[in-house]
């Protein structure tokens, strides 16, 4: 089945339109990560068509393979899944974004070798706020020093945190609002910490299911998959 890539993208922004009016929010304030996971770049090209600039993937072998062969320079690329740190070298000539921090480690890394092409990698410190073992990110009470330790790096730009809830079913969703506001209130208790190359602005937060809930809670940043591209075929992550 194929699917109309514009029509989902105008359905999603019509759908963080309400959210932000619901919420007494600027829907200015809010950008649109479509997450292109196992999509092939004919949607990213149509997405891109229809202006869509911001692009979510959560492998980094994917997200090479795509950053080489699509040709848009205004693209913006994040990598928005569990990141190995020995893969950060391979994608630091494209990437823009790296969403998914969770330790001193990645910013050491990004750092060294961002410094060596003189390029400057905006990144977004993952905290896990589902309280689930398996979901990566840093422990709330680990972020403090992760900011400490990226205070002043010259090609690390801390933007803010990244979250990702629970999964839970479709009508089960106000469940999470909790996890949400955590990350909120965890960012909010650590804007002391802001500095030159750290602002704490960001919160990347909202997927398909959630994405409304997220935006109530002050999301800046949803990342949006199945509602722009449609059901992936194999493996959701
Ligand atoms: C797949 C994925 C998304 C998008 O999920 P959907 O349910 O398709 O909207 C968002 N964030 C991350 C990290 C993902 O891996």
């Amino acid at each position: 089945m194929s699917e109309d890539i514009c029509q989902n993208l105008k359905d999603v922004q019509h759908r963080i339109e309400q959210a932000c009016q619901k919420a007494g929010r600027d829907s200015n304030e809010i950008t649109l990560i479509a997450v292109s996971k196992m999509k092939p770049l004919e949607d990213i090209e149509e997405a891109y068509g229809c202006g869509q600039i911001h692009f979510g993937e959560n492998r980094a072998k994917e997200l090479q393979d795509k950053m080489d062969a699509c040709e848009h320079d205004d693209i913006q690329w994040h990598m928005v899944g569990n990141l190995q740190t020995n893969k950060i070298k391979y994608m630091v000539e494209r990437v823009n974004w790296i969403d998914s921090v969770p330790k001193k480690k990645t910013i050491r890394e990004i750092e060294k070798r961002a410094s060596r092409i003189d390029r400057v990698i905006n990144t977004l410190i993952q905290v896990n706020i589902s309280g689930e073992d398996q979901k990566s990110g840093c422990e709330p009470e680990d972020l403090e020093k992760i900011l400490k330790y990226a205070q002043g790096k010259n090609h690390v730009r801390v933007r803010g945190l990244m979250g990702m809830a629970t999964f839970v079913d479709p009508d089960k969703v106000e469940e999470v609002r909790p996890e949400f506001r955590l990350l909120r209130e965890i960012r909010d208790s650590h804007r002391e910490w802001e500095c030159e190359n750290i602002q704490l602005d960001e919160l990347s937060m909202g997927m398909t299911n959630d994405m409304e809930i997220a935006i109530e809670e002050g999301s800046t940043m949803v990342r949006v998959g199945r509602a722009i591209f449609g059901e992936r075929n194999y493996g959701d992550d």
